[in-house]
């Protein structure tokens, strides 16, 4: 029988995705679960949204679209990123594709040739290294200590830059770390990138989730240089509670996404076509529920952070973005004896019914992810079984 393709013979599933199934059994079967894994926002897509859905299904607008997306929709991310950034881009600079890790994914499939790399500031986001690995290129690890919010500096980033060097992704606010890039940094950036001549691979799908005042800045707004070297990557998944519809989009060199294009015009023939026009809904639509399911998740941080970081052995960031913490959880682990967080996680799930995602997926050995995108009633009873799981290991 045939083997399968080195390609995916080194390819991890997933953490979060295993974690967040093993958990969906365990209740299914009839255990009461607290899930702290996912990564989506606990809310319906808005109703104007699903109106909008409906509507255009009704209207028949049911067929294939062009690869890249419909031009209507195109527009409506241009007018979003004019007037949430300031930045003015033409339909040929943007591509939509089936939410932003597919977008992504063919972003590395176009810019790669094998042995590329690619700068990833650690902890990352699980699927960056893998996608990278998928298109023959090689990830390029810089880590971003707690001591420093997790984030990297311009130095460190111009220090792993070498010939091979394609481009550095940041993903800000950050998942898993829920932490933001001053404008200060992500100038500092900017400028090595420039001088080093490299793309910057921007990650803005949580740019709508900023707390404490906090503002989104996109590093392509910066200078004409950092927007001609920038490729913006967001969507609708985090932002409108639309994980499921598979929308996102990349906005940036007009080649690249022509590549982009083409490739996807052999892969995905289009986004579906429903997701399309509920995006469009989204973007031009009122942008209430937006803000509605920011304050709620802001209201839920501040009320959980004390309480978490009250447990014995976890040391928690407060975050300023997206919806995790990521507490680390090194001290806990001498304290409990467990060998790694995977062994910390999976005793978590299977003793004390409560999901979460070993750091280990994220490139990062003493931490555990938790989002609060999930109600106040489950966070305050998942960080009481967290706490009664560590007295009792201690
Ligand atoms: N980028 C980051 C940092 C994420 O956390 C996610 C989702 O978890 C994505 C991209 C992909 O989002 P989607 O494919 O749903 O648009």
């Amino acid at each position: 029988r045939k083997q399968l393709a080195s390609r995916v013979s080194t390819l991890t599933p997933s953490t979060t995705l295993a974690i967040t199934a093993k958990a969906k059994e365990m209740k299914a079967s009839g255990i009461d679960i607290v899930g702290l894994g996912a990564g989506e926002p606990d809310y319906n897509t808005p109703e104007n949204i699903l109106e909008a859905a409906y509507q255009s299904m009704k209207d028949g607008k049911t067929k294939y679209t062009p690869a890249g997306g419909l031009p209507e929709l195109k527009d409506a991310i241009i007018g979003k990123l004019k007037t949430d950034q300031g930045l003015t881009y033409e339909r040929n600079e943007i591509l939509v594709g089936v939410g932003a890790k597919h977008v992504l994914f063919t972003l590395f499939q176009v810019l790669l040739d094998k042995g590329d790399e690619i700068i990833i500031p650690s902890p990352y986001w699980v699927s960056y290294p893998e996608q990278v690995k998928l298109a023959e290129g090689v990830p390029v690890f810089i880590e971003g200590t707690a001591a420093e919010q997790f984030k990297v500096t311009a130095a460190q980033i111009s220090e792993a830059i070498t010939e091979k060097t394609k481009a550095v992704i940041i993903n800000s606010p950050g998942n898993p770390t829920g932490m933001i890039y001053t404008k200060e940094e992500l100038q500092a950036i900017a400028d090595v990138c420039r001088e080093k001549d490299i793309w910057i691979i921007s990650d803005e799908i949580y740019e709508k989730l900023v707390y404490d005042g906090k503002q989104h800045v996109s590093i392509a707004q910066l200078t004409e240089d950092a927007k001609a070297r920038t490729f913006i990557i967001n969507g609708v998944s985090k932002s409108h509670s639309m994980t499921g519809w598979r929308i996102g989009y990349i906005a940036g060199d007009a080649s690249v996404v022509g590549a982009m294009t083409n490739l996807a015009s052999h892969s995905t023939s289009n986004p579906v076509t429903t997701s399309q026009y509920a995006a469009i809904e989204a973007y031009n639509g009122p942008q209430d529920a937006v803000e509605v399911m920011r304050t709620a998740f802001e209201s839920r941080m501040n009320q959980i952070y004390p309480k978490l970081s009250a447990i014995p052995g976890f040391h928690v960031l407060k975050p300023q973005g997206a919806f995790y913490f990521l507490p680390d959880v090194k001290e806990a682990l001498e304290h409990t004896g467990f060998a790694s967080v995977d062994e910390f996680a999976k005793a978590l799930l299977t003793e004390a019914n409560v999901a979460v995602i070993p750091g280990s997926g994220f490139g990062s050995d003493t931490t555990i992810r938790l989002s609060y995108a999930t109600s106040i009633d489950q966070l305050e009873k998942g960080l009481e079984r967290i706490e009664k799981f560590v007295k009792d290991h201690w």
